[in-house]
């Protein structure tokens, strides 16, 4: 049997659905969303925070900061996302992080890559670095979606991978339901740097799922600027709206 047949026999006994509106799809489609949908997907775009990829009102000539950045400047150089944690974006990403579904991995990795050309391009990067789970949580969850989605663009991009750069050494609750500066709180010493020889002068491209105040990445950072690295740049998926 050729592959379409595998697919199509494949479709038979779990029909594709769109992941947001839930309409039956093509056996063939890769996105897991419909076409309406795929066109409503918000992908980000300037004017922007140049630190922390915040998105602006004003577009103001040149670069402009955020007074978030200006009042606590972040350890990273940069922070972009793909597309905006709304929507079919929301979707997407919600049902590839909760759900496990590791078939997603693919259109969310595209997603990324498209992100990640537009506004860095691959170049001057010297090492791609995924935010670690702690081992309970990956435990937990079966599925570590940073780490795929790291070693997915590091394949692309020929940026090698450095899985051993930060471990989680404290177990963090969830932070879903706290606010930014508990947030930072909260993540505080939740990171190490267990082999600065890895990092130390490097240029480094930290990617995760999703940046919500952007606590998480900043840690990773200041733990890896701490270890020597010479710049982070951060990558994520998706970016939450009005946080
Ligand atoms: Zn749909
Ligand atoms: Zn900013």
């Amino acid at each position: 049997m050729n592959l379409n047949g595998i697919l199509w026999l494949s479709h038979l006994f779990f029909p594709r659905e769109c992941v947001h509106c839930g309409v039956l799809l093509d056996y063939r489609n890769r996105d897991y969303l419909c076409d309406g949908c795929r066109d409503l997907l918000e992908t980000v775009a300037e004017p922007l925070c140049k630190r922390c990829g915040e998105p602006l009102e004003i577009t103001a000539p040149g670069p402009v900061i955020c007074p978030d950045c200006r009042k606590h400047p972040p350890a990273f150089r940069r922070a972009r996302s793909a597309l905006y944690f709304s929507g079919p974006g929301e979707s997407l990403v919600r049902t590839y992080k909760y759900s496990a579904h590791p078939y997603l991995s693919g259109p969310c990795l595209r997603l990324l890559l498209a992100g990640g050309e537009n506004w860095y391009g691959w170049k001057g990067y010297d090492r791609v670095v995924p935010v670690p789970l702690h081992p309970r949580k990956a435990r937990e969850r079966g599925f570590d979606q940073s780490a795929i989605l790291a070693a997915g663009l590091s394949r692309k991009t020929r940026i090698p991978l450095e899985k051993r750069a930060l471990v989680r050494v404290r177990y963090t609750a969830t932070q879903t339901r706290l606010k930014r500066t508990e947030r930072r709180e909260n993540i505080r010493g939740a990171f190490s740097a267990p082999a600065p020889a890895r990092v130390r002068g490097a240029t480094l491209l930290l990617v995760d799922d999703v940046y919500t105040t952007g606590a998480t990445v900043n840690e990773c950072a200041a733990t890896l600027m701490k270890a020597g690295a010479k710049d982070v740049d951060v990558l994520t998926l998706a970016r939450a709206v009005n946080r």
